[in-house]
């Protein structure tokens, strides 16, 4: 643990309607917001929590949500930035398998692949009002191929035949390294608490909270697979940065973001 480092990667920007952010709430308009990736370095091995989009996917599948994406935020083009190379990262773990959260993934050849049991289950077998988030499925092969996926051809995803790791219930994955069941947004979601030497435990959120609004207004994204299970898991988020002193970083908030340590600029 004394050694951990925490790096955030900056992935770029998409959009979404204020009434998507803010459940039946709003206000309706544009709501441009950061996607990002965190990779912890750890005694254990080199860790990413999220891998955000891939910009050709969402310039196919959802172009509406307009993302603004450099080749430096590419996952590669963000590793590069802090000295690692995609074969670097020994596990990936995916809090859930939208596409913002996943895109990445393909790049991460040697990596296991650890995410909630339920979550898995749930990419392949989605409600109909889901399948725009669960739409990027090459984190799985195999799951592309029951569904019959065609896509154009892609050299990444020719070197990718990743290995998963399911869980169920809280887990320390890695000592200090923490996930928790933040169900609600999708069946199975993590959130993930990491604990450092020099500063508070930092408790990244995912999608179980977009913003620090979301959580003063304690309202939840119109996304969601179980209402009262996202507002539970929102009020478990708060308890847990209390019971933890623990700092919390929101998945999508421009605001916040912007007072992040991104790149090079590593938390320990
Ligand atoms: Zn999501």
């Amino acid at each position: 643990m004394s050694d951990t480092k925490v790096y955030l990667l900056d992935g770029g920007t998409l959009v979404i309607d204020g009434f998507h952010a803010f459940w039946n709430r709003g206000p309706g308009g544009e709501l441009r917001f950061p996607c990002y990736s965190v990779v912890i370095d750890h005694p254990d091995g080199r860790y990413m929590f999220d891998t955000g989009y891939d910009y050709d996917h969402v310039m196919r599948v959802l172009p509406f949500e307009k993302p603004l994406q450099e080749k430096e935020q590419t996952i590669p083009g963000q590793l590069a930035k802090i000295g690692m190379k995609t074969s670097d990262i020994n596990y990936v773990i995916n809090s859930h398998y939208h596409f913002d959260h996943c895109g990445g993934n393909k790049h991460l050849h040697v990596a296991c692949t650890i995410c909630h049991a339920k979550e898995l289950e749930q990419s392949a077998n989605c409600q109909p009002f889901e399948h725009l988030g669960y739409s990027d499925l090459t984190f799985s092969p195999e799951i592309m191929k029951q569904k019959n996926v065609q896509l154009p051809p892609d050299p990444a995803l020719d070197m990718y035949t990743p290995k998963f790791q399911t869980l169920t219930g809280d887990q320390e994955i890695a000592k200090g390294m923490w996930l928790f069941e933040t169900p609600g947004h999708t069946a199975g979601h993590y959130s993930l608490m990491v604990e450092l030497k020099n500063r508070r435990p930092m408790l990244f959120t995912a999608d179980a909270c977009y913003s620090q609004k979301n959580m003063d207004m304690m309202c939840i994204s119109s996304f969601h697979l179980d209402p009262v299970g996202s507002l539970n898991s929102m009020k478990r988020l708060k308890a847990l940065a209390e019971q933890h002193d623990a700092e919390l970083f929101y998945s999508h908030d421009l605001e916040s973001f912007k007072k992040y340590q991104t790149g090079a600029n590593y938390y320990s």
